[in-house]
């Protein structure tokens, strides 16, 4: 029989990231298909309220926790999750795919002798259990089996329904860790503020800015200030996360109006991201296969173009809106506001 350990952890603003808890739920139908025992190890400065979060998962809680835990660092971190490996004796494991448990996760699993595959999709419980992964830039899907254990699965965000079950007091057993000698001090964290930080992987909402937002407009002027300013009060106001095609992102080295606060880092489609979110609105952007394939694992799609014959509008959009952006938004961040009140 199967045991399963999930790996989770919690971030400044929550006990437990939702990443995290995508994982937990990923382990509870894991091990009711294997009929498997299952155990969550949390890592943190203080789990008690994540062991809270987590008490309706009937699981076996372990926690690793203190201040040489509260932030990232490749020692502590790596040490704590052999100790909570150790401890739980699992054969398989999973762990959320976010930059603090990516970072350690294969150095543990080479630690006790196991193998990790990463950016994991889905997990199958069958005989043998099945992990899915893409390869190639969502190009190639694969079914991988292993039989070497422990087999350390890390799963993207946004592949499964997060746990959300009642919370409550949970007994939680404390791992203690044997810290090597640390040369890395963590003096504090640096974070971009809430409206710089534009890449926000668990908001409900995904916002494409196209290059249209540069381009001019039908009085003959480019309005690139304005653009920037309606955006950036809908990103505030939504919490969505921002998106871009190439060509806008590109802009900025050809020498043309640009929005500041876009990078590489924010575009979208074949050379860009594969972002996940339930829902995504695409503006001023054509919709050109090169970026829509970056839309693989948006759930709704909606786009406001000013072509009728876009891409959007051939299949790759649930609705759109053949209207000009700069006053739809406008109209959007004002009943935003109103409902702010
Ligand atoms: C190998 C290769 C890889 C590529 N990889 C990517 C990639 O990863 N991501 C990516 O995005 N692209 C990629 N591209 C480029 C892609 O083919 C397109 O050129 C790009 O997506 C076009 O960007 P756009 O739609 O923003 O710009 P445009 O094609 O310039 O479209 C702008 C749109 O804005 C509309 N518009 C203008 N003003 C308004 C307004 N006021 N209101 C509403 N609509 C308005 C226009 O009607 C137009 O449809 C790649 C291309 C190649 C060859």
């Amino acid at each position: 029989m199967e045991s399963i350990l999930v790996l989770t952890h919690g971030n400044e603003t929550a006990a437990l990231t939702r990443a995290s808890l995508e994982a937990v739920g990923a382990g509870m139908e894991l091990a009711s298909w294997l009929g498997g025992s299952l155990t969550i190890g949390i890592v943190g400065r203080e789990t008690e309220a994540a062991a809270e979060m987590l008490a309706a998962s009937g699981a076996r809680l372990l926690a690793v926790s203190g201040e040489a835990f509260a932030q990232a660092r490749y020692a502590s971190d790596a040490a704590a999750c052999q100790a909570i490996c150790i401890a739980a004796q699992a054969g398989i494991v999973l762990a959320p795919q976010s930059a603090r448990l990516a970072r350690v996760m294969a150095g543990v699993a080479h630690r006790l002798g196991g193998v990790v595959d990463t950016h994991v999709s889905v997990v199958e419980g069958g005989e043998p259990v099945a992990a899915t992964r893409w390869f190639y830039r969502q190009r190639v899907e694969a079914v991988l089996t292993r039989s070497a254990r422990p087999w350390f699965l890390m799963l993207d965000a946004g592949t499964h329904a997060p746990f959300a079950g009642a919370a409550g007091a949970a007994a939680v057993e404390p791992v203690a860790v044997e810290l090597p000698q640390m040369r890395t001090m963590v003096t504090g964290l640096w974070a971009p503020q809430q409206d710089v930080q534009t890449i926000r992987p668990e908001a409900k909402l995904l916002f494409v800015a196209g290059a249209g937002w540069t381009k001019k407009q039908a009085d003959g002027e480019v309005h690139a200030s304005e653009a920037g300013d309606v955006i950036r009060e809908f990103l505030r106001r939504s919490g969505a996360s921002l998106g871009s095609s190439k060509s806008l992102v590109d802009q900025g080295g050809e020498g043309q109006p640009v929005l500041p606060f876009l990078t590489h880092l924010n575009q979208v489609g074949q050379t860009g991201a594969t972002p996940r979110h339930p829902k995504g609105l695409a503006t001023c952007c054509h919709g050109e296969e090169p970026h829509v394939v970056g839309w693989r694992f948006i759930g709704e799609r909606r786009a406001v173009s000013l072509d009728p014959n876009c891409g959007w509008t051939r299949g790759k959009a649930d609705v759109v809106y053949v209207a000009d952006a700069f006053a739809v938004m406008a109209k959007v961040n004002a009943l935003l506001a109103a409902k702010e009140g």
